[in-house]
């Protein structure tokens, strides 16, 4: 169910908009889909530093090491 905060009143989820005004109410879903796929997008962010980290300082630990046994 939605409700129009313009008539206050109850109207069918199935409706596109209010049946008495016929102003839709603010769709939530999108900007919820919207942060959610922000908070992916972090996620996804925070693992390739998980990942990118240890991998750059092998690579830095193996340059030194390559460089200091030449
Ligand atoms: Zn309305």
């Amino acid at each position: 169910m939605r409700y129009c905060k313009n008539c206050h009143i109850v109207y069918s989820s199935q409706a596109a908009a209010c049946p008495k005004c016929g102003i839709a109410e603010p769709i939530k879903t999108d900007s919820d889909a919207a942060s959610e796929a922000d908070r992916s997008e972090i996620r996804r962010d925070w693992l390739w530093i998980a990942i990118g980290v240890p991998v750059l300082i092998g690579v830095i630990y193996l340059l030194i090491k390559i460089i200091y046994s030449l």
